[in-house]
């Protein structure tokens, strides 16, 4: 299968990584919308929150914990927001469950 994130997980393709573990791995966003956007993605591919299951959710459960952590470690001591885009409508382009967490700054109220 030809996917991006697939490709990164595997080193293939290089990234900034700020965290993993056997579940999930982190990585900078290479477009930045904030000064700190990071992604977070299960290793196992999954293609959006619409294909989560009973049977794959511990791994999203993994991701929500880590995430805590990572924020931490990058100084979002302030709040941030977590975002994940789903099909046409959502606007997704990497077709591989990803989180954006972005912070640093106050966002905007808006979220559409
Ligand atoms: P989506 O639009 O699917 O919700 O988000 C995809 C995100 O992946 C975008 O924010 C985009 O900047 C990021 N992205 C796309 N290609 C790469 C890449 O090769 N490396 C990194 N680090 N981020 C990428
Ligand atoms: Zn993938």
């Amino acid at each position: 299968m030809d996917c991006l994130f697939c490709a990164i997980i595997k080193g293939d393709i290089p990234s900034k990584k700020v965290y993993e573990d056997g579940d999930c791995y982190a990585f900078l966003d290479i477009n930045p919308q904030a000064p700190v956007h990071f992604l977070v993605v299960p290793k196992a591919h999954i293609g959006s929150a619409d294909e989560i299951t009973e049977d794959n959710a511990a791994a999203v459960a993994r991701i929500f914990a880590a995430i805590p952590k990572i924020a931490a470690q990058l100084g979002l001591t302030n709040g941030y927001r977590v975002i994940t885009n789903v099909g046409e409508d959502g606007c997704q382009s990497v077709k591989h469950l990803h989180f954006h967490v972005l912070g640093g700054r106050k966002l905007p109220e808006s979220m559409a």
